[in-house]
């Protein structure tokens, strides 16, 4: 006797049906079309996945030439994980956190070899906190309204192919991250990433994809756009496969990203302050500085940039920065490296102070030396004096070089914290027992990361509680984000019915 199938029955058979599919190609001709892919490894995309039969098109495991290739793909692959439900995208995440755990030391070393910024044994640990503490599906809940007049279901829906835009200073950590948020939520992705990362991000791709299309027969569930360019960037924004955009970096992009006529999550720059008053416990303020300051040589957009500290313990409070092992330049030394490592850009009005690029990202040692003192590599940040007018104090250095700035009392540390933030709104710390000067630094600076007592990496869960991303949006306001942040919300409602509270004689 035959019936008709159900949903889940339905989605079963084309599970089924998909790994059939991809079991096939394992046994199949070699992936001829992946291996011509820019940016794969031929040997690699042959013996990791398995290949694709001669009648139906390789797989591209995400790695694609063309914006358009690349949107295709992504389409195809968000409607055949729409086929295989939460489990589907359980099992996807899976893999993507596996491969970010297992291989994190070889592809945190390719992200630094590439890149040529940060700090080896840090590319390496991003990887595996990504795979660790980036939040999934469990994040997909639903909400109800139960009354006279029945049921209100709200679910969180996917938007469907999504445009992400990612930084050099963690590629394939935030493509990674995005990946678990976008496809927990149902989307596929789009990446077009920093030119000066696509090795590395083109690599991490193709191994999600492969473990993905193994197990689910998917392929470009996340797909990358091999050769990126400003050019590309903006031909992915405007592609009406799009349906959201997301973008991770400095202020062209996050700019571009807010005139663009799709709706945008903006993970913009940041200038974080720390302040330090009174009240501080000076060797943990200490400690805590050089924990964010130094981490990835300060690339991190959380990362500590400015101090500003009250008179009556300022000597104090550098005192303990020199025993907890960062390295005090005096006067002459923070000009000379003022002097090499901020530079000028733009013009006219816009002319503002930026990091030189040889300089960006490198080794405190490094700064060491160009400032005229010597230390080894193992040094983790130097800091020196300045006043407020140094143009470290406003620039976003992303080098491990913190200017220390002394104030009269807190309300003018708290004061020149939030003139150095610029209004990004990104992340400010504080280090106090005093719940005022807080409270009064929280108001003021109105930033979505506000860490008390700790690092900023606290303000990711990493030391302190709560869950991790490395896309922070800030101008736009999603936060921290997660699975939720990229759904859009589907109200589904049942007249009178299903109530099952109350007496059974009130129903009519
Ligand atoms: P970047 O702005 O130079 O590049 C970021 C990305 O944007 C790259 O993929 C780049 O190719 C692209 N891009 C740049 N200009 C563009 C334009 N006009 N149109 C389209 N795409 C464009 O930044 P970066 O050096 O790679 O990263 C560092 C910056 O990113 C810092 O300012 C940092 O604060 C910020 N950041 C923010 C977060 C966050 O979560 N808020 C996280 C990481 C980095």
């Amino acid at each position: 006797m035959s019936s008709t199938p159900t949903a889940p029955e339905i989605a079963d058979l084309v599970r089924r049906v998909i790994a059939e599919i991809a079991a096939g190609q394992q046994n199949g001709a070699p992936a001829a079309e992946a291996v011509r892919q820019p940016g794969v490894d031929a040997s690699a995309a042959a013996g990791s996945s398995g290949a694709a039969g001669a009648s139906r098109p390789a797989a591209a495991y995400g790695i694609h030439a063309t914006v358009s290739d690349a949107v295709v793909a992504a389409e195809s692959a968000f409607h055949q994980l729409e086929s295989l439900g939460m489990d589907g995208r359980r099992r996807a995440i899976a893999h993507i956190r596996r491969i970010a755990i297992d291989d994190a030391e070889e592809l945190g070393r390719m992200e630094f070899a590439e890149t040529k910024i940060g700090r080896l044994e840090h590319k390496i640990e991003k990887l595996k906190v990504l795979g660790e503490k980036v939040p999934g599906v469990e994040f997909i809940t639903s909400e109800v309204f139960s009354g006279d007049h029945g049921l209100a279901v709200i679910e969180h829906a996917p938007f469907g192919v999504i445009a992400a835009i990612t930084p050099v200073t963690h590629s394939l950590p935030t493509i990674g991250c995005n990946a678990i948020n976008m496809i927990a939520a149902g989307n596929s992705v789009v990446v077009n990433p920093h030119p000066s990362g696509r090795k590395v991000a083109a690599e991490g791709v193709r191994r999600f994809n492969a473990a993905i299309h193994r197990d689910l027969g998917i392929d470009s569930l996340v797909s990358l756009v091999a050769e990126p360019t400003l050019e590309s960037a903006s031909e992915l924004f405007n592609h009406r496969g799009v349906k959201l955009i997301c973008v991770t970096g400095g202020p062209a992009v996050a700019r571009a990203a807010l005139q663009s006529s799709k709706r945008a999550i903006v993970a913009g720059p940041g200038n974080p302050p720390v302040v330090v008053d009174a009240t501080a416990d000076l060797d943990r303020a200490a400690r805590s500085i050089i924990q964010g300051a130094a981490y990835d040589n300060n690339l991190l957009c959380i990362g500590e940039k400015q101090v500003f500290v009250v008179e009556g313990v300022f000597d104090r409070l550098l005192a303990a920065m020199e025993r907890a092992g960062a390295l005090r330049l005096n006067a002459a030394q923070v000009d000379a490296l003022t002097n090499r490592a901020i530079v000028m850009a733009g013009e006219g009005p816009h002319r503002h102070p930026v990091p030189c690029k040889d300089l960006l990202g490198q080794n405190a040692a490094v700064l060491a030396r160009a400032a005229g003192a010597q230390a080894d590599d193992r040094l983790e940040l130097v800091f020196g004096e300045t006043d407020v007018d140094n143009p470290f104090v406003p620039t976003e250095q992303m080098m491990p070089f913190v200017p220390f700035v002394r104030c009269r009392d807190v309300d003018e540390a708290i004061q020149r914290a939030y003139e150095s933030e610029h209004g990004f709104r990104h992340t400010a710390i504080i280090h106090s027992n005093d719940v005022r000067a807080m409270t009064r630094m929280g108001r003021l600076l109105d930033t979505t990361l506000f860490v008390k007592n700790g690092p900023s990496v606290a303000g990711l869960g990493l030391g302190g509680e709560g869950y991790l991303s490395f896309s922070i949006a800030t101008p736009t306001g999603e936060g921290v984000t997660t699975p939720l942040t990229f759904t859009r919300q589907r109200r589904c409602t049942l007249v009178d019915d299903l109530r099952v509270l109350g007496s059974p004689d009130s129903l009519s």
